[in-house]
């Protein structure tokens, strides 16, 4: 390929504002990651900035109304030091998830504590499209609302959605399990008058889990999300890595066994075939038919029908001693580990993360997944590295959304000034 097929790369100069807008992004920055009140002179202190530049960008910061003062702090001899933190009643962040069989949208203020939420059970695939995103519209319209009457001002609108999706246009191209492909969301939504990011709700929720979650300040983890399939989200380096197209994380695809069962995508043998919330069902619905699962099947809500059995059973049921589930939960962390391993060998990261569905299984895979991990990764590759349960569980995606314009903010303050 010749250097003149590639777009040309665009490197922004530096100039007198740039330096401004850097400082301001980098200093909203360390106050987002303390993550509680940080005393003026300590901000001072880890930025290297002299006093007067710090007194004037937080100042500034303060006027947008992006951090306030909270307090004082007695820091050694002289005055006592000024707290800052960032400011909750800055602005109102709408964090969307686009489920398969539900929307769920959620409002939080700048400090991403949600102050309002709801969630409409859909039957996505069954549904026009038109109707979901109705639907849809509908809980942002509610939401606005609440924003309105708190007299607050919304910074933005993230929206995870379970496909691909071109960053560059905000459409989603392909949603598999919802049918849909090529829908310009973000240009439907232009009208809120606000920014709107979509984003695959795998890499949403890692985000989330970056800047307000688990893995807060861990630069380089894999988030696994169990949802109807399993998907990831890889940050490398403090950022989503994407790939050349943006569709990077789809580790739920790679081949475990090369003539293992047939999987939605066409391929056989994937990691989800043997790991998603399908393939668990599937198997313990058959235990359950052979009448190997006794406790299960008594379940109020089961009533003897297989059928009836869903994730939250499984886990009641391994929670009272079923053997037969604690067996396929035990299978289900051996293939998670022999993943996880192959993850760790690839990429290094510090830490794992399991979202989604998984992160109510915790106590019955965990043990299984760390001993498998131990005994397939590389020592140096899995040496220090922390498997972990999400901080959000369920609402994983949707404070991802919430993340979503959080991260632009603290790239780029300036640029959201009221
Ligand atoms: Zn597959």
């Amino acid at each position: 390929m010749s250097p003149s097929s590639h777009p040309q790369r665009r490197y922004r100069t530096g100039d007198q504002n740039w330096v401004r807008e850097r400082n301001l992004s980098i200093v909203l920055r360390y106050i987002w990651d303390a993550g509680q009140p940080i005393a003026r002179a300590r901000l001072t202190e880890i930025s290297g900035l002299n006093k007067s530049t710090m007194g004037n960008l937080l100042a500034q910061l303060q006027a947008w109304r992006f951090v306030r003062e909270t307090g004082t702090v007695n820091v050694g001899p002289g005055r006592p030091g000024t707290l800052i933190d960032i400011d909750p009643a800055g602005g109102r962040f709408i964090g969307t998830e686009l489920g398969v069989d539900f929307i769920s949208v959620v409002l939080t203020d700048l400090k991403a504590n949600i102050v309002w939420r709801k969630k409409i059970d859909t039957n996505g695939s069954a549904r026009q499209q038109a109707e979901i995103i109705a639907l849809t519209e509908g809980l942002f319209h509610e939401a606005i609302a609440e924003v309105r009457a708190a007299d607050q001002r919304l910074l933005g609108i993230g929206v995870g959605v379970p496909g691909l999706v071109d960053h560059a246009t905000g459409t989603l191209l392909f949603a598999p399990n919802l049918g849909w492909s090529n829908v310009p969301l973000r240009d439907m939504w232009q009208r809120y008058g606000v920014p709107v990011i979509i984003e695959n709700e795998a890499n949403a929720a890692a985000l989330g889990e970056h800047m307000i979650g688990t893995a807060k300040n861990v630069d380089n983890f894999i988030y696994l999300s169990a949802g109807v399939g399993l998907g990831g989200g890889l940050m490398i380096g403090g950022k989503l890595y994407g790939g050349m197209g943006g569709y990077a994380g789809e580790i739920g695809h790679m081949t475990l066994a090369p003539d293992g069962p047939q999987c939605a995508c066409g391929n056989r043998g994937c990691w989800e075939t043997f790991v998603g919330p399908t393939a668990i069902l599937d198997r313990v619905r058959e235990a359950a038919q052979a009448g190997h699962t006794p406790i299960l099947m008594s379940l109020p809500e089961v009533r003897a029908d297989a059928r009836a059995i869903r994730m939250q059973h499984v886990f009641e049921a391994a929670a009272r001693g079923e053997e037969a589930v604690r067996h396929v939960l035990d299978d289900v962390g051996r293939y998670l580990g022999i993943g996880i391993a192959n993850l760790l060998n690839a990429f290094n990261p510090s830490m794992v993360v399991l979202g989604g569905v998984l992160s109510l299984a915790g106590p019955y895979l965990l043990p299984r997944v760390r001993r498998e991990v131990d005994a397939r990764a590389l020592s140096a590759a899995r040496s220090n590295v922390e498997i972990k349960l999400s901080a959000f569980k369920f609402d994983a995606c949707v404070m991802g959304g919430a993340s979503l314009i959080a991260r632009e903010i603290l790239n780029d303050p300036s640029a959201w000034k009221p």
